[in-house]
């Protein structure tokens, strides 16, 4: 039988002061997965991924990493255990060169090699620039051409390559994701999930968010449907899809 997911949230209450905006969230991501948490504007996506990577405290319910529980565990001490989380805005730093972003992530991943879900590279093994700059431009021959380039100035898809890169630098056991298509043209969206795919397949667990289903189903496993912080269908794309649309119109 398979183990425990990677990644589980049971009963998950969250709020922001005195309004509770998730009501007992469950959401399990299987490990090397994809998982889809689609849901309209203020559904309280992101303050389920937040949780996940422990930028948002639970007010109750768990958080669990490979049948562990973690509940309250700071975001650091999840990004050891190998969260990792592109968050809406992309993390990157516009001001910088695509090469001098590649250099500020081969110094973080130098202190943070060594994951706890047994993925990753070996304990000790050093991130050098010229491996994180090999790796990136490898994968988005894109980046390379553009490397002189401040970060800011780049597409919208370049830029999420590039925070995409700072990602998976650390190799990590579970990658949140946040709206990667967001002002993306369906081209770009569609490349972006083939290597989320790819991913996957080499044994990641993946936890997408997602305002609009159409790019996502493709790869997701499993989709999950956010309607007012409660998870209110799921199962495999194919289960879920007659019922979409209502969803999104908040029928
Ligand atoms: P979006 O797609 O707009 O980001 P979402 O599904 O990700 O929506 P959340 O951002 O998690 O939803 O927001 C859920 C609810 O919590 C919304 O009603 C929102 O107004 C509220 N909320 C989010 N952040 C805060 C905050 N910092 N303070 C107070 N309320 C917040």
């Amino acid at each position: 039988a398979a183990g425990p997911p990677l990644l589980e949230l049971v009963g998950v209450c969250a709020g922001y002061g005195p309004i509770e905006v998730l009501h007992g969230v469950d959401l399990a991501v299987p490990a090397g997965s994809v998982v889809a948490l689609l849901g309209p504007n203020g559904a309280g996506k992101t303050t389920t991924l937040n949780v996940c990577c422990g930028l948002h405290p639970p007010s109750a319910g768990d958080l669990r990493l490979a049948g562990r529980t973690v509940t309250g565990a700071s975001a650091e001490a999840l990004a050891r255990l190998g969260v990792c989380t592109v968050p809406e805005r992309r993390g990157i730093f516009p001001n910088l060169t695509v090469r001098e972003n590649l250099w500020m992530m081969s110094q973080a991943q130098a202190g943070s090699r060594g994951r706890g879900l047994g993925r990753g590279r070996p304990r000790g093994s050093r991130a050098s620039f010229a491996g994180v700059e090999e790796v990136a431009y490898a994968r988005f021959p894109i980046l390379g051409e553009r490397r002189g380039q401040l970060a800011g100035t780049l597409s919208g898809g370049q830029q999420q390559m590039l925070a995409l890169t700072r990602a998976l630098g650390t190799s990590p056991a579970v990658l949140l994701l946040d709206e990667l298509s967001m002002g993306l043209a369906p081209r770009v969206v569609r490349e972006l999930y083939e290597i989320v795919g790819r991913l996957a397949a080499d044994g990641m667990s993946i936890l997408i968010v997602e305002q609009f289903a159409r790019t996502v189903l493709p790869i997701a496993d499993r989709v999950a449907v956010m309607l007012h912080g409660r998870i209110v269908d799921a199962g495999a794309p194919s289960e879920v899809e007659a019922n979409l649309s209502a969803a999104y119109l908040g029928a």
